[in-house]
């Protein structure tokens, strides 16, 4: 299961570091188009950043997905639903097992 949230929070940094970069360049002029706005960008990380925490216990029998009986057996690193669907926007990154598929 570690793998996978690390595989996780490696995403959302890459994230950040891409929208830190795209506002930048909008506030220095350099024209690059990004289809969101780095504050949404942050916001949606902020959010996924805030799920993952949430649902860091899920899997281990202390998580909140635990307790409603929702969670994946202790092998399946995913931990819930929630967490595997935390992934799937980053499913065509380097690193993503296919088996993490929601
Ligand atoms: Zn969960």
């Amino acid at each position: 299961m570690d793998r996978f949230a690390q595989f996780l929070r490696r995403q959302l940094d890459i994230d950040m570091e891409l929208l830190r970069r795209a506002r930048e360049d909008a506030e220095t002029g350099t024209t690059h188009r990004c289809l969101i706005t780095p504050i949404r960008g942050f916001r949606e990380c902020e959010l996924k950043t805030r799920l993952l925490a949430a649902h860091h216990r899920c899997g281990t029998g202390e998580g909140p997905c635990d307790e409603l009986g929702e969670s994946y057996p202790p092998e399946d690193e995913r931990g819930c639903p929630t967490r595997a669907l935390l992934g799937l926007p980053y499913a065509d990154r380097p690193g993503y097992a296919r088996r993490w598929r929601p």
